[in-house]
């Protein structure tokens, strides 16, 4: 093939590793070429972790593998080829003038930044830039534009449920199986004094050669960035996503939801799926997932409460954060409705903290690049939260340490779920409590030097103390939430001198 004749350069993104990625579709190898590069600034534009940065470099290695074997016209930029450009716009510029396509394709990215630059590629060489849908995803964002049109609020259940029905998922004569849309009164059990049940054994998967070059590369060229290899096994090929998936449906799924929300000491992997990073990666297909846990429902392997709450992460959650990121974007990157402003605590790099339950999330996340969606919201994003941290630093963090953040999925989860600096659009209320919350769902404060109950004084909970530090703080704001006035009602409970003691306590974790 000549580089005149090239019709299509179609460029494959670290996260668009689907062999029915729709960029592909009409794909003719004696005119088209696959296009993909591995870009320093992506690791670098926020301090990615070493186990986020193994991951992705490692799955497009092994894409690229794969499309190789199968003879598809493909040209790789690696990290370490000499003189390799650090941004992916320099990369594709410098493809351009080498191969001189007609055109450039491209299936709609996760990433808004992203999708700027490459638009700002193209038009520079005055290419025509194909955007397509990404049919990965159940809806599209325009579908999700339609929906919010003219709605107040935004709200999980409504969305859900709409896809639910436009889908057929776990339905039936159009109405949901089990009689009821939401098993979530089930699915909050803590394990109770006696700990969880025998936990099975994690799937894991040992680096290959191809991952073992990835990982020298990380540790020399990125060497301080947060984390460590020496436990990496997350799958980077389709094969290893599949069995994966094989392992939680048969494993885990049928405690899944009943353990849904519950944390335990030194218990990293639990009764989750570990599957986000894979789905992101797009090595797995959220159709295949969610079509495995209802299988598993329909032939008596897992209960209904089990299976609708996992769909409902995938279904539900995982299609409206999206939907939320690109209605909203790029504005939605600076919200900030609490005018929180304080640095992000250094220890969130290092885990080097008195507290346990954040010592515990923050320790195996710099070990894995992995905590679950609890451990998230309610220690690292709560501590966030109720110390009142500059929401875009908290953003920072979460994209650069777990091996599943992708700009789309994670920066909702955290400005507004987490940090509700989005003013409630994408939750009906900050998720604020006290330490007794952590208490109640983990065994974390057994091995703490500081007591839930206490908010000030010597053995205080910082995170009792900021929770009512932020009550305070926000009261005016807060007591206008319908959700939050029971919260705020309580405020009348304490003395002035208790809320002078309560401001004086938090104060001091503000300025460590
Ligand atoms: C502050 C914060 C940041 C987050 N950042 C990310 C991120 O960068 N990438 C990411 O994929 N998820 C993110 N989440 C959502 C959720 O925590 C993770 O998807 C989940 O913990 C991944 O682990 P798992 O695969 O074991 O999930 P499971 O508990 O097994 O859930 C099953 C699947 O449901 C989907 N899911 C569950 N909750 C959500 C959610 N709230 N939003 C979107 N999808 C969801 C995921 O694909 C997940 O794999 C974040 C949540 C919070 C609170
Ligand atoms: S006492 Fe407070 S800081 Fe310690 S583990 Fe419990 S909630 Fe966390």
């Amino acid at each position: 093939m000549s580089h005149t004749a090239l019709r299509h350069l179609v460029i494959v993104l670290g996260d668009q590793l689907n062999l029915d990625a729709t960029a592909l579709h009409d794909f003719d190898p004696s005119c088209d070429a696959v296009w993909m590069a591995e870009a320093m600034q992506e690791s670098t534009h926020i301090p990615s972790s070493k186990q986020r940065t193994t991951v992705f470099l490692s799955a497009m290695r092994h894409f690229a593998q794969t499309l190789r074997a199968q003879g598809w016209p493909l040209h790789y930029t690696a990290l370490d080829t000499p003189d390799a450009p650090s941004t992916l716009a320099d990369a594709l510029n410098r493809a351009i003038e080498q191969l001189r396509p007609q055109a450039l394709v491209l299936t709609a990215p996760g990433d808004w930044r992203v999708l700027q630059d490459l638009r700002a590629v193209a038009r520079a060489h005055a290419l025509p830039l194909q955007l397509r849908d990404d049919l990965h995803f159940f809806s599209t964002v325009r579908e999700f534009a339609e929906h919010a049109k003219g709605r107040k609020q935004l709200r999980l259940e409504y969305w859900y449920r709409a896809l639910r029905q436009k889908t057929g998922i776990l339905m039936v004569d159009g109405k949901p199986v089990g009689g009821q849309w939401n098993f979530d009164a089930d699915n909050r059990a803590s394990f109770g004094k006696q700990g969880p049940p025998p936990i099975p054994a994690p799937q894991r998967f040992a680096p290959d050669t191809i991952t073992q070059d990835v990982m020298a590369l990380v540790n020399s060229q990125l060497a301080h960035h947060p984390g460590h290899l020496s436990s990496f096994g997350w799958p980077v090929t389709r094969d290893d996503a599949l069995l994966a998936l094989q392992g939680f449906i048969t494993q885990r799924l049928p405690l899944f939801g009943q353990y849904q929300d519950a944390m335990w000491e030194g218990e990293v992997w639990l009764y989750h799926s570990h599957l986000s990073c894979a789905l992101n990666l797009k090595l797995l297909n959220p159709r295949e997932v969610v079509q495995a846990a209802v299988d598993a429902y329909t032939q008596g392997l897992a209960p209904l409460p089990a299976v609708e709450g996992f769909v409902r992460q995938i279904l539900g959650w995982r299609e409206y954060v999206r939907g939320i990121y690109w209605t909203h974007m790029p504005e939605y990157l600076e919200r900030n409705t609490l005018n929180a402003q304080a640095e992000l605590p250094a220890f969130y790099w290092t885990g080097d903290t008195d507290m346990a339950c954040l010592r515990d999330a923050i320790g195996q996340t710099l070990q894995h690049g992995y905590a679950h969606h609890i451990q998230r919201l309610m220690v690292t994003g709560l501590y966030a939260l109720l110390l009142g941290v500059k929401p875009q630093a908290v953003h920072a963090w979460y994209l650069g340490v777990y091996v599943d953040a992708v700009e789309w999925v994670e920066l909702p989860n955290t400005l507004g779920m987490s940090q509700f600096a989005d003013g409630g659009l994408m939750a009906s209320k900050p998720y604020a409590a006290s330490g007794k919350y952590i208490q109640r769902m983990s065994n974390h404060c057994q091995g703490c030097r500081y007591d839930p109950a206490q908010s000030t004084g010597a053995r205080a909970c910082p995170i009792t103390t900021l929770y009512w530090d932020f009550l305070m703080r926000h009261a005016d704001t807060l007591a206008k939430n319908p959700r939050m006035v029971m919260q705020v009602n309580n405020l009348k409970r304490l003395t002035p001198e208790q809320r002078e003691a309560i401001a004086a306590q938090a104060l001091a974790h503000k300025t460590v």
